[in-house]
């Protein structure tokens, strides 16, 4: 799962990226509204986190531009406001969901769940695909009707490839599912999760064209 964070607050911004971190999402921060709607054409992301009071453009001008563009990414709004008036009118420009800080940061992590989940429902809560079967949500997986244990990273590039079936994905598009901003990205670290892989679910389920990158048979 990967997460971009906007929040102009260093303090704030530094502690909830090492918290996403930890949690195993891969998270990017921008400090100011601006670069949100470039990076979010750039790059694939499961949910936004936007502080609202932001230097320049506001979060909320953020917000709505992104529904404007029909982007359906799941928002999660920050803010120190809590006026019903404010939390109405964040809601009505399209955010999913309103945390008020100061938070518990247990408090967000459970939002992102429920978030995720919804998003999930939306769409199909399991995907199954060659005998694996796998909820996205609660990052569970079953391959032959028997559930397995798989780290986040493992766990991140197989539902790309099952969200995927049937199609090539680049090495690069499963490098960005895993890897935050600036993070060290081992040059063989895709081909290391895909051997892991294929030694838990048999060295037939995932194929390799050179060049091009890896699928999972639809
Ligand atoms: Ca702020």
């Amino acid at each position: 799962m990967r997460v971009l964070l906007v929040e102009d607050d260093e303090q704030l911004g530094e502690s909830l990226e090492t918290a996403l971190r930890l949690e195993q999402y891969a998270v990017d921060w921008l400090r100011s509204g601006e670069p949100v709607r470039a990076t979010l054409g750039a790059t694939p992301y499961d949910l936004l986190i936007l502080d609202l009071g932001l230097p320049g453009v506001p979060g909320m001008q953020v917000l709505r531009q992104l529904r404007a563009d029909k982007h359906a990414l799941p928002v999660l709004l920050l803010t120190a406001r809590h006026t019903l008036e404010d939390k109405v009118d964040g809601l009505d420009s399209g955010a999913d969901d309103y945390l008020t800080k100061p938070f518990e940061i247990d408090e967000l992590f459970a939002r992102i769940r429920s978030l995720l989940r919804r998003r999930e429902d939306r769409r199909l809560t399991r995907l199954e695909v060659a005998a694996i079967s796998l909820d996205p949500a609660e990052k569970l997986v079953e391959f032959q009707g028997e559930s397995l244990d798989l780290t986040a990273r493992e766990f991140a590039i197989l539902e790309i490839l099952v969200r995927n079936a049937g199609r090539f994905v680049s090495r690069q598009r499963l490098e960005e599912g895993i890897y935050s901003w600036g993070e060290e990205v081992g040059s063989n670290t895709v081909e290391v999760y895909i051997s892991r892989l294929r030694k838990r679910f048999g060295s037939t389920l995932i194929e390799t064209m050179r060049g091009v990158g890896y699928r999972i048979p639809a």
